[in-house]
């Protein structure tokens, strides 16, 4: 498997440390409000390396934090008059909701920043010690002249010139010291911690370090963000890590590109900032919009706008439907045309090389989903005979459920009992030419939320789609 490499700025061969785990720490979201589909796309991006990985063999250990405490936690408790906990743990919560609607897997351990302070200030003592921090009037700081290999990751360098960060907004363009621990001020109100530190609260940067190297180790194989973050965050978490333990932080630094929303930067005073609430309610299936994501490539600027999204919509709806007309088809045994089996055999041998070819080769979901597509075309054609050989049933049905096991855009639902009960009695007018009562029928089920598609071998139901 190959992948791009930020470090090294060119693909590269992956190797994980002990050759059969994967140690993968990702950067999450800063609970505070809710996430915007410019972060749901980063998230979606980890779920897809991740299924790679394991798509490939390897079992994965994946680490991703919340930042709950923050310049922007603090003001939103406060000015909710919550503490900063039930603050931050409605946000997660919606968080979490969002991960299960875009079918995002759960096997992800979630640590808190504010649940590793005591890990965050042995590291900032540590550093003091070996003279990476100082202290100043208003908190303790990273010395980035300290750091000889300062840059490595983002080209950035140190020219001399430098200040001080001290609030939640990074300069994006200069290398800057930047504060490791912030000591209390007024405008904190009951969020601090002591303990080995004078009264204060951690920096943003030294919450990833903290917990990468608590829960994965002093060298982990992965580390992913969004492309924002190579610059100042995982500049400043390598030389943190790095200078505390002495060894290389992180094998291969992985990033994902920015959404854009109809060519623009998504911003709230555009109006064009959009959660993924505002897709539901739009009568949108979310996995479109996982369909959209894996349509484009991970290192690529994708464009967001309603428009294309009901293209995936479209799409989503074909799969549903080649899916079920597959299960729905008749099956017979014993009766095995070989040559035919055969046939279908080497077609979906050679669809599936090609499948594995596209999601190694640096996680070219947009191939691996033409591949997908061309299965459930030939899924189609033989699901149009009616009744086909087990054989061949089973060598389909284990290829499609293969990818989708990749790619995640299907997903199982029940059709309720008075839907389906709808649908017989449907079936029951059409075969009596009864074509209005049947229509009537077909609105009703519509109206639940359901579409009725009429194949050559009978009915199959769906939810509804957006047309
Ligand atoms: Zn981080």
């Amino acid at each position: 498997m190959e992948l791009f490499n930020t470090l090294s700025k060119k693909k590269e061969k992956f190797n994980p440390i002990d050759g059969k785990t994967v140690s993968m720490y990702t950067c999450g979201p800063t609970v505070y409000n809710y996430v915007h589909i410019g972060n749901l796309r980063t998230f979606i991006f980890y779920d897809i390396l991740k299924r790679a990985f394991e798509l490939e063999g390897y079992t994965v250990q994946h680490v991703m934090n919340l930042t709950d405490v923050d310049d922007k936690t603090i003001k939103g408790s406060q000015e909710t008059g919550t503490s900063l906990e039930d603050y931050t743990t409605v946000y997660t919560n919606y968080f979490m909701e969002d991960l299960k609607r875009l079918n995002i897997k759960d096997n992800i351990k979630f640590p808190k920043a504010t649940e590793n302070i005591d890990e965050m200030q042995s590291i900032i003592n540590e550093l003091l010690k070996k003279g990476y921090a100082y202290e100043a009037d208003d908190g303790i700081y990273y010395d980035v002249s300290k750091f000889n290999d300062y840059g490595k990751l983002s080209g950035m360098t140190v020219n001399g010139k430098y200040s001080r960060i001290k609030n939640d907004d990074y300069d994006k363009e200069n290398a800057a010291d930047f504060a490791l621990w912030k000591y209390w001020t007024e405008n904190d109100g009951k969020v601090y911690w002591e303990g080995k530190l004078k009264k204060g609260r951690p920096g943003w940067h030294i919450e990833c370090s903290a917990m990468s190297l608590k829960y994965l180790g002093k060298t982990i194989d992965v580390h992913c963000g969004a492309v924002d973050l190579i610059f100042p965050h995982h500049e400043n978490e390598i030389a943190q890590s790095e200078a505390y333990t002495g060894q290389k932080f992180v094998n291969y630094w992985v990033h994902a590109e920015h959404l854009l929303v109809n060519g623009q930067k998504m911003s709230k005073s555009l109006g064009n900032f959009y959660t993924l609430n505002d897709l539901v309610q739009q009568g949108f299936n979310p996995l479109s919009f996982r369909l959209m994501v894996l349509d484009s490539h991970y290192r690529n600027r994708l464009d967001f706008t309603f428009d294309s999204l009901k293209k995936y919509e479209k799409l989503l709806k074909k799969i549903d439907l080649s899916i079920k007309s597959l299960e729905k088809t008749e099956k017979y045994e014993g009766n095995n045309n070989n040559a035919r089996v055969q046939q279908i055999q080497d077609q979906v041998n050679k669809l599936l090389e090609n499948f594995k070819a596209a999601v190694n080769n640096d996680l070219d979901t947009h191939s691996a989903l033409v591949a997908f597509f061309s299965l459930l075309d030939l899924c189609d054609s033989t699901a149009e005979k009616g009744s086909i050989d087990n054989l061949e049933y089973k060598l389909l049905k284990d290829a499609v459920d293969k990818m989708n096991g990749f790619l995640g855009v299907y997903v199982e639902y029940e059709i309720p009992k008075d839907v389906e009960e709808l649908a017989e009695k449907r079936e029951e007018f059409r075969k009596q030419k009864n074509f209005v009562e049947a229509d009537e029928l077909r609105e009703r089920i519509n109206g639940k939320g359901y579409y009725i598609a009429d194949l050559p071998r009978g009915f199959v139901i769906t939810k509804n789609y957006v047309e």
